[in-house]
């Protein structure tokens, strides 16, 4: 199972990461916080660890670490 971190500090609210995941909306999605939309970690139970979403995400927020 992966353990997936986002790093709301450098998350800029694109979504490219719902888009682009197998398994998009369950995993992902946006929250509106402190004025900024950042992308929230879901139920990581989806996850098939292709690393789309971390490959896909221009800030770099998304890390993934297999547990
Ligand atoms: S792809 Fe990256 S920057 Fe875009 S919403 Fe997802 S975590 Fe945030
Ligand atoms: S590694 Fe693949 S399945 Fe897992 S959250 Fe990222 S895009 Fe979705």
């Amino acid at each position: 199972m992966m353990d997936i971190l986002i790093d709301q500090e450098k998350c800029i609210g694109c979504g490219e990461c719902i888009k682009v995941c197998p398994k998009g909306p369950r995993i992902y999605w946006l929250i509106e916080k402190k004025g900024r939309k950042v992308a929230e970690v879901g139920d990581k139970s989806f996850c098939i660890g292709c690393a789309n979403c971390m490959a896909m995400c221009r800030p770099g927020a998304i890390r993934l670490v297999r547990k």
